[in-house]
């Protein structure tokens, strides 16, 4: 198999793997209670935090462990909402994960105003059009990092400033972003920033939330008084102390696995291109590396899907299919792509462990499979 949907979700890498073992077996014990068997889940929490504030250059105390990606951006939206019960007003894109749209969704219910920007064609937010929606009683903008579908990593640093200008929080969804690409707090200027561990070669169900120190935000669980008494629930220990391992290894390596990873896009971009097949690659300014978003002028994402996935290539689609019509993603939609190129889109995600040879059996088959169809 060659796997080529890392945007998905990665392969657990190998040391954050065995550091978790220990905490899994034997370490069990609940990192709240006082007596000495805890000792070293708390150590290991408070070593996990730091490792992981260091990779983001952010303080430990900043550093709020939760159960992944979609509850780290719950609690963004809904904890800043429910701090302040005056200043209503917040600003998101249209093309956002779900974890972002519908927690947006939910407040607009409670009746909080919610406006969703357009990317340009190109797919990003720039300061400009932020310009336009943003007004003094603006309480959050929250624009992601990098886009799960296309790639494109947006200006976060000229955003945030934007809206601090106005007297605004930012938040990033930078789920796709962490581990990939460096990244640094201060120098961002966001004042929280979601993570999720399973995109960046840790486990499943473990991520974090950074939030500035000083932010005005109420709890999203609510319970015990785990997490600076901020999110409840029995700390998820082994998982978190994969997320740090992997967080690190891949911050330390982050230059040579960029290099690797647009290596690999220019394999499948040049073939592509001598071919003559009529494609759009979607989201080319500015991307995430190793994300090719491919549009493919009348054909079938979904087909294309199934074709290469019994070629033993696993990638993903722009739309889903149900019987009676394809459903074109929201963020293709968004960026304004004509229908029958949006149609035939497809998601190849390269990861740090796929090789120059899975590239080229991909683009060798695809190109096949559309030849054919
Ligand atoms: N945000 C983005 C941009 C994502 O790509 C994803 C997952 O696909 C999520 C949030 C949700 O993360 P999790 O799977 O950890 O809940």
């Amino acid at each position: 198999m060659i796997y080529a949907d890392n945007a998905a979700t990665t392969k657990l890498d190998k040391d954050a793997y065995e550091a978790m073992l220990p905490f899994l077996l034997n370490e069990y014990a609940n990192a709240s209670q006082p007596y000495s068997f805890s000792r070293k889940t708390k150590a290991a929490l408070k070593k996990a935090r730091q490792m992981i504030a260091d990779c983001i250059n952010a303080l430990p105390e900043e550093i709020y462990f939760t159960s992944g990606g979609t509850e780290s951006d719950n609690w963004a939206i809904k904890g800043l909402a429910f701090a302040d019960k005056e200043k209503r007003a917040m600003i998101t894109s249209a093309f956002e994960h779900h974890a972002v749209l519908n927690s947006c969704a939910a407040i607009e219910y409670l009746g909080y105003p919610v406006a969703y920007m357009w990317p340009t064609k190109a797919g990003l937010i720039k300061a400009d059009i932020l310009e336009k929606y943003i007004t003094n009683t603006t309480r959050l903008v929250s624009v992601m990092f990098a886009n799960n579908e296309i790639g494109t990593v947006q200006p976060i640093k000229e955003l945030s400033t934007m809206a601090h200008s106005y007297g605004a929080l930012f938040h990033t969804d930078a789920v796709q972003a962490v581990g990939h690409i460096p990244i640094d707090v201060q120098d961002l200027g966001v004042d929280m920033l979601s993570a999720s561990a399973h995109k960046f070669n840790g486990p499943k169900g473990v991520g974090f939330l950074y939030i500035r120190n000083g932010t005005s935000i109420c709890s999203y669980l609510n319970g015990g008084s785990q997490e600076f008494t901020m999110r409840a629930g029995t700390e998820n220990v082994a998982g978190i102390v994969g997320m740090a391992v992997a967080l690190q290894k891949n911050c330390e390596n982050i230059k040579n696995n960029i290099a690797h990873l647009y290596n690999l896009e220019r394999i499948i971009v040049e073939r592509l291109n001598k071919c003559g097949i009529d494609y759009i690659r979607n989201g080319i300014e500015n991307g995430l590396p190793g994300l090719l978003s491919l549009s493919f002028k009348g054909c079938s994402g979904e087909q294309l899907l199934h074709r290469l996935d019994l070629q033993g290539i696993e990638i993903s689609t722009g739309s889903a299919c149900n019987s009676v019509k394809t459903e074109i993603s929201h963020v293709l939609t968004a960026i304004g792509l004509e229908d029958n190129y949006a149609k035939g889109t497809i998601r190849i995600s390269f990861g740090k462990d796929n090789k120059c040879s899975d590239a080229e059996k991909i683009i060798n088959e695809l190109i096949h499979v559309i030849h054919a169809l």
